[in-house]
């Protein structure tokens, strides 16, 4: 299960950010890392509130419109600000081609779980904040030559924690593309397990990874696209058992959180712990691609992957009406 109090600590969580109250130090995955004079003495900025970020990595301060335009990342070091879902989705699918899956979908308070808030509050809020129904997007799409189905999870509605609607849009989409003979791509962000939904959460693993394992048998592609951060329950389910693991720049990946190992095993972690980079070195993940080349990297390794597989047939006869 998560711990997503750890997430608030170590995640930068700068969509947008007053410029005053900017903690320094923050490094997307450092593990151990904290925000550095988050409760300290503030600089004073005569800079209007809203217009410019400060880098969490190189200290530059970015014009927010061009933070928007290169895709929430710094130019100057290459830092991987978060992003909502829907920018990700516009930045990788073609214009005008996503037909969403399940949109209207969202939680039901079936344990009426009631901690400092209750469940539906909670709902409420984040579906307010964020525009979403839950913490997932999902649906089929065009990148390039290849029909996609495509699901991108959001760390901004509640952690990007799994709960049965994350799991049962996924499960829907993964489905689909086996009928349908399609490529899955996932990109997650997630703090784990939704808490609030108990072992209903929980079962969310072995129904994604069931929905893929029919989907591998089918021999299709699934490719897994890891975003900082991807922990717990979703990174021990079907974040990880991509054909493909790819992830960005400085996301950390990982099941538990650094300070929870640390405790536990007493022993001093390596530098660069639970990064992306740390992984590939390990073999743990393929890859790691920046956010401005995704696109264009997704559709190769499609191409890829599916280059023993019947290309569609290039004219097609009109669809019958579903019935
Ligand atoms: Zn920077």
């Amino acid at each position: 299960m998560s711990d997503l109090s750890d997430f608030s600590k170590t995640s930068p969580q700068l969509e947008t950010v007053d410029v005053e109250t900017i903690p320094t130090g923050i490094e997307p995955g450092s593990g151990s890392s904290k925000m550095k004079g988050g409760d300290g003495p503030t600089r004073k900025k005569n800079i209007p509130k809203g217009l410019w970020t400060k880098c969490g990595k190189c200290a530059e301060l970015i014009y927010d419109k061009d933070l928007e335009e290169n895709l929430k990342t710094c130019k100057s070091c290459g830092y991987h600000f978060p992003i909502a879902a829907r920018a990700r989705l516009a930045s990788l699918v073609d214009e005008k081609s996503f037909k969403e899956m399940d949109g209207g979908m969202s939680s039901v308070d079936i344990l009426k779980f009631t901690g400092v808030a209750s469940y539906p509050s909670k709902l409420e809020r984040y579906q307010n904040s964020t525009g979403e129904s839950d913490a997932v997007i999902t649906g089929l799409c065009k990148m390039g030559p290849h029909r996609v189905a495509l699901g991108i999870m959001d760390f901004s509605f509640l952690g990007g924690s799994m709960g049965s609607v994350v799991g049962e849009k996924l499960t829907r989409l993964i489905e689909t593309g086996t009928k349908k003979k399609l490529p899955v791509i996932i990109v997650s962000t997630s703090g784990g397990a939704r808490m609030y939904e108990g072992m209903f959460s929980l079962m969310q693993m072995a129904k994604t990874c069931g929905a893929l394992a029919y989907h591998s048998e089918a021999r299709l592609p699934y490719i897994s696209v890891l975003t900082h951060p991807t922990t717990a329950g979703v990174m021990a389910s079907f974040a990880s058992v991509g054909d493909l693991v790819i992830a960005e720049p400085g996301a950390m990946i990982g099941f538990a959180g650094p300070r929870v190992i640390k405790d536990t095993t007493q022993a001093e972690l390596p530098p660069g712990f639970q990064t992306a980079e740390f992984l590939l070195d390990r073999g743990m993940i393929d890859a790691i691609v920046t956010r401005n080349q995704m696109r264009e990297s997704l559709i190769n390794y499609i191409d890829y992957l599916s280059a023993g597989l019947a290309k569609p047939k290039a004219k097609r006869a009109p669809r019958k009406k579903a019935s």
